[in-house]
């Protein structure tokens, strides 16, 4: 076990503080990560403030890493010492079921493990990335192309991945009409990403404050849902449709927006039940569905096409005692998009 520097969530009312945490010792294929960045993900807030169910605390938390791998397990053969690297939202899955067989372990039938929160291989609680090191086995660990600047990187490990999976998965490209659905951390990068795949892109927020941005990243139309003739004017015109917001929403606007065959999918994440009138859905032959972040082979194809097209998310960069203070922007969409923590002021 090695002894490392951290900030966590002491109980679900308390502020983040300094602490340390332990990390494994390396297993023949584990990687031991410096980590230098993390990226703030709205998910982390829920998660230390018991909103999706206890957990127990101390709890450190981060699923958007990047950072130079330190030391290798002796039957590492991905990685090498001095590589840039990442860690997403998951560190292991079963690796048996016919969904891990296909190599979608996201959707592992017993659960992939997460990257904090979650009961770990050897039973521990797993603790993210607001940490200075990690121990993860090789195969959950991505190569960060040397053209994505290091602190922006880290943001393509949830946000990047949530959005790029649904976008490829349902053909977003040349002659189709993407709307995506709110404008923050994912919904942002849904517009650069579906931008880069060719799509014509529209973003659908509640007002137009976020306009000038939205156009300047790569959306070809803007339009606010708090006035009633956006609906009227877009009905049956998307393809496909990324809805971002994690708020309960109208959904049979929403789908009335759609044309033939089209595809509304969640990657919000709304607590509450989202009503459906089906008949909504038998108009145009439309989908609703949903998407949960992406494969290990796909974010590192997420990772590589972001590099290609010169991709990467919009940050502010923060010191870790200015966390708290990042959680309380984040909740009040106070951000432009995604906060990233210099892992350096941990240490
Ligand atoms: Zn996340
Ligand atoms: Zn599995």
């Amino acid at each position: 076990m090695r002894t490392v520097k951290a900030y966590a969530a002491p109980s679900a009312t308390e502020p983040l503080v300094p602490t340390t945490i332990e990390r494994r010792d390396l297993g023949p294929t584990d990687v031991l990560i410096e980590i230098h960045y993390a990226g703030i993900c709205h998910s982390d807030i829920h998660t230390v403030r018991g909103d999706w169910g206890p957990i127990t605390y101390p709890q450190v938390v981060g699923h958007e890493i990047v950072g130079v791998v330190a030391e290798v397990g002796p039957e590492v053969t991905r990685h090498a010492v001095g590589d840039r690297v990442g860690v997403g939202c998951m560190v292991n899955s079963c690796r048996e079921c016919e969904n891990c067989r296909a190599g979608l372990e996201q959707y592992c039938l017993q659960g992939n493990t997460q990257t904090y929160a979650s009961v770990d291989r050897d039973g521990t609680i797993t603790q993210g990335g607001y940490s200075t090191h990690v121990v993860v086995v090789e195969d959950f660990v991505l190569r960060v192309p040397e053209a994505i600047p290091f602190d922006k990187a880290a943001p393509l490990l949830c946000a990047g991945v949530t959005t790029y999976s649904p976008l490829a998965h349902w053909g977003a490209g040349p002659g189709k009409k993407v709307a995506v659905v709110g404008m923050g951390g994912l919904g942002h990068m849904a517009v650069k990403l579906a931008h880069a795949m060719g799509a014509e892109v529209t973003v659908l927020s509640r007002t137009l404050s976020k306009k000038a941005d939205g156009l300047e990243l790569g959306a070809d139309h803007y339009y606010a849902t708090e006035d009633p003739a956006t609906f009227a004017e877009l009905a049956n015109s998307f393809d496909l449709i990324v809805n971002t917001v994690s708020a309960v929403v109208d959904l049979g606007a929403y789908l009335s927006l759609l044309r033939l065959d089209g595809t509304l999918v969640n990657v919000g994440a709304p607590g509450e039940p989202l009503p459906v009138q089906v008949f909504t859905l038998f108009g145009n032959r439309r989908s609703f569905a949903g998407s949960s972040i992406g494969s290990i082979a796909e974010t590192q194809e997420m990772l590589d096409f972001c590099a290609e097209h010169g991709i990467a998310p919009e940050t502010e960069l923060i010191g870790a005692d200015a966390i708290n203070e990042a959680y309380e922007r984040v909740l009040r969409s106070d951000v432009r998009y995604r906060f990233v923590i210099d892992v350096a002021t941990i240490a």
